[in-house]
């Protein structure tokens, strides 16, 4: 089975981002689209940037045992398609996924070969400037983000790897050297 890349850490940290330039980075690494019920943000597409369920349908697949993994974040659902992952990896095409740390901590049960990278903050303040700063989500939504992170940090040194995202360009680097590190050609 081809290589599974876990990338964690709290809302707003640039995990997003990071993978972006990760991605264009290396070739034929390909991201998993997650499933969740929360609603599209503008310039969200279904099915790239995620699958857009409701909650009925959400459930529906976790009866089914659709997901590898699946979370309740700020108030939310999100999940890992098994047929997302698997399509992927049995073509032996590496996968990113980007998902938050109780999700994460199933993997390691359900995929322990997976490799799993956390991203820090330099600081909870940087944190919340860059939460405010993309503009995405209502006030409230981003002092949920917020309280969440708190707890999410303590969980860093569960991880395998931790990259700290303060210079874009140097944990790009970063994150790129343990990638290429972890795959066969590495
Ligand atoms: P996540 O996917 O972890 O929620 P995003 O990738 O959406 O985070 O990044 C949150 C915000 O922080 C975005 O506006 C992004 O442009 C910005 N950002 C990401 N990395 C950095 C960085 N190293 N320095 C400053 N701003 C950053
Ligand atoms: P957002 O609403 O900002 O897109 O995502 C909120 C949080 O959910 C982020 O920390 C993101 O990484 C996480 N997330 C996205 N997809 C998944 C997924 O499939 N599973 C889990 N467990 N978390 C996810």
């Amino acid at each position: 089975m081809a290589r599974v890349f876990v990338i964690t850490g709290p809302s707003g940290v640039g995990k997003g981002t990071l993978i972006r330039n990760l991605l264009s980075r290396v070739s034929g690494l390909e991201l998993s689209v997650s499933a969740t019920t929360r609603k599209p943000r503008p310039g969200e597409e279904d099915g790239v940037h995620y699958h857009f369920l409701t909650d009925e349908q959400f459930e529906e697949r976790v009866r089914d045992g659709a997901f590898v993994e699946h979370a309740d974040y700020s108030g939310r659902r999100y999940g890992t398609l098994r047929s997302e992952l698997e399509r992927r990896t049995a073509g032996g095409v590496p996968v990113v996924l980007e998902i938050e740390v109780q999700g994460a901590r199933q993997v390691r049960e359900t995929l322990p070969d997976a490799v799993q990278v956390f991203i820090v903050p330099p600081s909870e303040e940087a944190l919340r400037e860059r939460l405010v700063g993309r503009g995405t989500d209502s006030s409230d939504d981003v002092e949920r983000r917020l309280k969440v992170a708190e707890e999410e940090l303590t969980a860093r040194d569960e991880f395998q790897y931790q990259v700290v995202n303060d210079r874009l360009e140097d944990a790009v680097e970063e994150l790129e050297r343990i990638v290429q590190s972890e795959l066969p050609t590495g």
